[in-house]
C-alpha cells in the first residue's frame, strides 16, 4: 500500500515578473518503509516539494495523497502529527532542551515521556544532564540533534528530511543517520531526504532527481 502519491504536483510562487514555476508536474510515490532520496541543483524545487508535503505550502495545482486518501481531506493538525518536516536549520525555542522536547506531548495534550527522551538524547549521543540545559548553551552540532529528537518523540510515519546532515561533520552525519535508519526498522517510519551525500543516496529504494522543478527519474 503506498503510504505517499504525488499527482501532477505544482508550485508557482509570485505573479507577473516576479513569477517562478518551482515545481511542474511531478509524480511519484512511496511504498510504507522506503527510503526516497531527493536530489537536483540548487535552486530546482527540492524544498519546495518537500514543503508541499510537509503542508508547509499549498499546491497550485496537483495532488498529494496520504494512505489513500486526498490531503485536502485530512486535518492538517493530525497530519502533521504523522508526517515530519525537518530541515536544515530547524530551530530550537529560547528555552531548557526539555521545553523542547516536551512541545511535542504538550500540543498532544499528554504528559512529557522522560524515558523516551532519555533514550533518544543517548542514541544521538547527549547526556540526560542536558535537558534542564538552556538552548543558548548548546552548540550547533548539538542543537540539530535535539532539533531531531524533539521530531522524533513521536515516532512519524513519515520523516521529510531536507539537507539535514548537509552541514553536520562526518561523525554528527553518521549519529544522525543511524537514529534515522532505527527508525525505519520495521518499516516503521518512511523517509524521504533531500540530500547531496552520496552514501545516503546509495542507500535510497528510490531516488527522484529534480531539474528545473521537473521530475527526472526514478530508481
Ligand atoms: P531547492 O531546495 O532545490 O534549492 P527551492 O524549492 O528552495 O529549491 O526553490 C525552487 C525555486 O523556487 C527557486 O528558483 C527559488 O528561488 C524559488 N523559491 C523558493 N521559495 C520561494 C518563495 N517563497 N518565493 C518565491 N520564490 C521562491
Ligand atoms: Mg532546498
Amino acid at each position: 500500500m503506498e503510504i505517499l502519491k504525488a499527482e501532477n504536483l505544482s508550485k508557482t510562487y509570485g505573479t507577473g515578473e516576479a513569477r517562478v514555476e518551482a515545481l511542474k508536474d511531478v509524480s511519484f510515490s512511496m511504498a510504507r518503509g522506503e527510503f526516497g532520496a531527493v536530489v537536483g541543483a540548487s535552486g530546482s524545487g527540492k524544498s519546495t516539494l518537500l514543503k508541499l508535503i510537509g503542508t508547509l505550502l499549498s499546491p497550485t495545482s496537483g495532488k498529494i495523497y496520504y494512505r489513500g486518501t486526498d490531503l485536502q481531506k485530512i486535518d492538517p493538525v493530525e497530519y502533521r502529527k504523522e508526517v515530519s518536516y525537518f530541515f536544515q536549520n530547524a530551530s530550537l525555542f529560547d528555552e531548557t532542551v526539555q521545553e523542547n522536547l516536551s512541545f511535542p506531548a504538550r500540543i498532544r495534550e499528554e504528559g512529557f515521556d522522560r524515558e523516551r527522551a532519555k533514550k533518544l538524547l543517548e542514541r544521538v549521543q547527549i547526556p540526560e544532564t542536558y535537558l534542564s540545559k538552556e538552548v543558548k548553551e548548546l552548540s550547533g552540532g548539538e542543537k540539530q540533534r535535539v532539533a531531531l529528537v524533539r521530531n522524533l518523540m513521536y515516532q512519524p510515519k513519515v520523516l521529510l528530511l531536507d539537507e539535514v546532515t548537509s552541514s553536520l561533520d562526518q561523525e554528527n552525519r553518521a549519529i544522525v543517520l543511524d537514529l534515522v535508519r532505527d527508525m525505519m526498522k520495521d518499516q516503521q517510519t518512511t523517509v524521504l531526504a533531500v540530500t547531496h551525500n552520496q552514501e545516503e543516496i546509495d542507500q535510497a529504494s528510490r531516488l527522484i532527481t529534480i531539474k528545473g522543478g521537473k521530475m527526472e527519474e526514478s530508481k
